[in-house]
């Protein structure tokens, strides 16, 4: 299996996977996500405890790339601190934007590395940062 196999894998397990797809009892912040051009629609929830995420789900509907892409970026932020979360945000927005291509700096999105090729589907590319976004602006 070669890593774009395992990249596609990662990504149509988490779309498929719906463990981080629910309403958080107590939630902190809430925040909409619309991406038009696709009919991607997320709310994103936040628990904070101190300056950690505590927990972190998201609603909604949208394709496979933005579900994904979701559910990747809660796994990932969860018992981060807000600054932490702010700099993966920050690093996976340059990734897709081709700004950041060196993979050591990359390894710190852990599977989120898994939708860097869709850094080469324009179309999808506001499906993909679509969650992030919506993270940056709750974390603002
Ligand atoms: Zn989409």
């Amino acid at each position: 299996m070669d890593l774009n196999t395992i990249y596609t894998e990662l990504i149509i397990q988490h779309s498929q996977n719906s463990h981080n797809k629910r309403q958080l009892p107590i939630a902190d912040f809430k925040e909409r996500g619309h991406n038009p051009s696709c009919g991607d629609d997320i709310t994103l929830e936040i628990k904070l405890r101190d300056n950690i995420i505590e927990d972190a789900s998201y609603t909604g509907v949208g394709c496979a790339i933005s579900q994904a892409s979701t559910s990747i970026m809660i796994d990932l932020i969860k018992g981060k601190s807000k600054e932490e979360a702010l700099d993966m945000v920050e690093t996976f927005l340059a990734m897709i934007k081709k700004d950041i291509t060196d993979e050591e700096e990359l390894e710190k999105l852990e599977d989120a590395i898994a939708m860097k090729n869709i850094s080469n589907m324009p179309a999808r590319v506001k499906c993909a940062v679509l969650a992030w976004h919506t993270l940056k602006e709750i974390i603002k």
